[in-house]
């Protein structure tokens, strides 16, 4: 072992399992500031507050090398070399700084302003491969000109039109309904019909497109299980519209004692603030998995004590890195950064400690960086 420790950390290419699309045009301040807070999903009353954060600060300190600027540069210089460069050439460079080979591109959260896969494989110079959102797939079919009454097979035929093209489906059900539903067996296909006709009458009455309805979000989940796509799960943190206190994975037991549910890896995603249960259920589970990312960009460098959570009770075959970066692409580097950083400050304790060897710790690594996720979604 001729690389340090540190040295092989910072080499190591990773995989982010679960990540979105980088800003492919220009935009404004405020967009950029409105990007750095994830829980407020209205616009910021005063934008610029957005910078006294952790993540801000730790943007400042290690994005600013990537754009030519000394570490800690004020948010208003960082500010204007970045406009002067273009959003463009943001993305270029702090993709390509990340040192990720695979993005896995949930596509399901759609705006004009991302680059789509193709888009982001061109500009990060790496491979893209694509997360089918379910949520996303059926709010297009209920839009269609398709009879809801037919519902189960339309749906069931478009999801299975993507299974080819797709590494694997992700749902949102805990930002629209919440865990606390009974997942374990698949709805009965008069009720999935029913709801469906209830859910387009709903839209021609000037409803939301939104869609909320548990018995929908589980026939989708178990539509994905019988494909066997690997099943990804939004838990904890996001946005004020979530009841956080529902989007506990503990709520997902009886779903994860389910026949049904043992069939294919579940996917827990982000987590925070309950990576723990998280882990306990990675433990617990031999089909389920978590990453921490999301809120390692927010915690900034106090995501090494996240990251250090994250190595309690989960075997570490079955803990993946993401950085759920969305946007301004400072988000796809940093998730990496601090990531690399963490590992290097937590591990390397521990090998200073004679707590784990170097040669334990190293193939820790490479596992968690990429060898669970290759093995998990069958990347070649
Ligand atoms: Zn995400």
């Amino acid at each position: 072992m001729t690389e340090s420790f540190a040295g092989f950390v910072e080499d190591v290419r990773l995989i982010d399992h679960h990540v979105h699309g980088a800003y492919g045009a220009d935009g404004g301040e405020e967009r950029f500031q409105n990007s750095l807070n994830e829980g407020n999903s209205e616009l910021l009353a005063e934008p610029s507050a957005a910078y006294e954060s952790q993540l801000a600060f730790a943007l400042r300190r290690w994005c600013a090398e990537i754009i030519d600027l000394p570490r800690h540069v004020t948010a208003e210089l960082y500010w204007r070399r970045r406009s002067e460069l273009g959003e463009l050439e943001i993305s270029r460079r702090m993709t390509r700084a990340a040192g990720v080979s695979h993005w896995l591109i949930d596509t399901g959260f759609k705006t004009g302003a991302m680059l789509d896969p193709r888009g982001m494989a061109e500009i990060a110079g790496a491979t893209v491969h694509e997360i089918v959102r379910l949520e996303t797939l059926a709010e297009t079919l209920i839009q269609s000109d398709q009879d809801p009454g037919g519902y189960v097979d339309a749906f069931t035929g478009l999801l299975a039109s993507h299974a080819p093209i797709v590494v694997g489906a992700k749902s949102v059900l805990a930002y629209r309904a919440g865990f606390n539903h009974d997942l374990s067996r698949p709805p009965a296909d008069r009720d999935v019909a029913e709801s469906a006709k209830l859910w387009r009458q709903r839209i021609e009455s000037g409803g939301a497109v939104r869609l909320d309805d548990p018995t929908l979000i589980g026939f989708g989940l178990h539509c994905a299980i019988s494909l066997g796509l690997p099943l990804q799960l939004h838990v904890g943190f996001g946005d004020r519209e979530l009841d956080l206190d529902r989007a506990n994975p503990l709520l997902l037991l009886d779903f994860l004692r389910s026949v049904e549910a043992s069939k294919v890896p579940v996917l827990l995603l982000h987590c925070y603030p309950f990576e723990r249960e998280a882990g306990y259920l990675a433990q617990a589970f031999d089909n389920v998995y978590l990453d921490v990312g999301l809120a390692v960009n927010h915690l900034g460098v106090r995501s090494r004590s996240l990251i250090a959570r994250s190595f309690e009770l989960a075997p570490f075959t079955k803990i993946l890195y993401s950085s759920d970066a969305i946007g301004p692409a400072e988000l796809h580097y940093l998730g990496a950064r601090l990531w690399r950083n963490a590992i290097t400050a937590v591990f390397g304790r521990w090998i200073d400690d004679d707590e784990w060897s170097e040669a334990d710790a190293r193939r820790v690594v490479e596992l968690v960086a990429r060898d669970n996720a290759r093995r998990v979604y069958g990347l070649p």
